[in-house]
């Protein structure tokens, strides 16, 4: 079979840096080694960039890609809220429009898999015939537990549907129903959630604003607001004394890798709790950062420096068009290692192909340039902060 070489400014192997090196794959994108520049032979295609496997992209909302533009920047996150809740009735054909044109982009980029929220399955037919690979999150609202089942099963119905049209296809594919986020659960919402996601990878909206805490803390705040909206004056959820964190993650024990979505404000204390938590109840937790939403809700940023120090395995997403001027994984990449300069490259590169892969455990395919993954190529101009996928042709 002819092997395909490939040389660029620099490759990233899914954990580091190497310069002066040769990628060599099989025709179809196979890996087969990483040798010498000097040792490579002929035919070498140069390429200028960085050149690393395929970008994961944890957290995206790929049926909100027509409020790009809706929503103007540094609204602040509840009112963000509230606006994407009552801004509904688009056209049926702009919607899709808009979902074909997003998957290609993110395709173009050089992205490979997404962990994609819907709380719909308007993403259905584009994902049928899609060129990435899927890790549909069926994202569940359900404020009170008189409507909890009720509620179960119409995102149930919503993944059937997805799940039905992703059947014929050739790359791999989940479905999962998940928490929308602490401040939209109801108690007996989270524990049916719970039952039906054993050993599945699911996610949550999480510590994105203080008012989360407020909320379990003294049943107040500025969710209240958002409450209104659904003709609710109280908060429905139990008072715990303590944040938001420790008062879900203790619905989860059944062997789930769970996405902790935003953590903008979170903390080492409640990083430990977690990470002791999960330890003795059999989860997963992985911290996805979406910084460039948070630039655009709040014009805040995450805690990325805290979260590289502490060890904590971190994952990169691009949220909605709602709250993104792109869906580039390149692009999040380049605003933390702007805002971040403490963080070496390589870990930021890390958190975007391997640990991504490991997230949505699609790393025996994806995430690193070892021998026989097929885990696509992308080449990333930091400076730019663009990439592009890598043609095999
Ligand atoms: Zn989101």
């Amino acid at each position: 079979m002819a092997m395909l070489k490939f040389k660029a400014t620099q490759l990233f192997d899914g954990e580091r840096l190497l310069d002066d090196k040769v990628l060599i794959t099989q025709s179809d994108g196979t890996i087969e080694s990483i040798v010498e520049a000097s040792d490579a032979g002929e035919s070498v295609r140069e390429l200028r960039g960085i050149l690393m496997p395929g970008l994961i992209n944890c957290h995206c909302h790929l049926e909100l890609s027509h409020l790009k533009d809706v929503i103007a920047p540094h609204t602040g996150l509840i009112e963000f809220l509230c606006s994407v809740v009552t801004k509904r009735n688009f056209p049926a054909e702009l919607i899709q429009e808009r979902i074909t044109a997003a998957e290609q982009e993110m395709y173009r980029n050089g992205i490979v898999a997404v962990g994609d929220i819907g709380n719909t399955a308007d993403t259905a037919s584009v994902k049928a015939s899609s060129r990435i690979c899927w890790q549909n999150f069926v994202e569940v609202l359900s404020f009170t537990d008189d409507k909890a089942a009720e509620n179960m099963a119409h995102y149930q119905s919503q993944l059937n549907i997805l799940s039905k049209a992703l059947e014929g296809s050739p790359l791999p594919h989940r479905s999962s129903l998940v928490p929308h986020a602490p401040y939209s659960i109801s108690p007996a919402t989270f524990r049916m959630l719970n039952e039906v996601t054993q050993e599945q990878v699911i996610s949550i909206h999480s510590q994105e604003h203080p008012a989360e805490n407020e909320l379990y803390q003294q049943g107040g705040g500025d969710y209240l607001k958002l409450f209104s909206i659904f003709g609710m004056n109280a908060s429905p959820f139990p008072i715990t004394g303590q944040g938001s964190l420790r008062s879900v993650l203790p619905y989860f024990d059944r062997g789930q890798t769970i996405l902790l979505v935003h953590n903008t404000c979170t903390t080492q204390e409640e990083m430990d709790w977690a990470k002791h938590y999960a330890k003795e109840k059999g989860i997963q937790l992985q911290y996805c950062l979406c910084i460039n939403a948070n630039l655009y809700i709040e014009n805040k940023v995450p805690p990325a420096a805290l979260l590289y120090r502490s060890g904590s395995p971190v994952v990169l997403g691009t949220d909605s068009y709602s709250s993104n001027w792109q869906l580039s994984i390149a692009s999040e990449i380049k605003s933390l290692h702007q805002h971040f300069p403490t963080i070496p490259l390589e870990t930021i590169l890390h958190w975007s192909t391997l640990q991504g892969a490991r997230a949505l455990r699609w790393d025996d395919r994806f995430g690193s340039f070892q021998k026989g993954k097929k885990p696509g190529l992308a080449l990333l101009d930091i400076e730019a902060g663009t990439s592009s996928l890598v043609s095999l042709q």
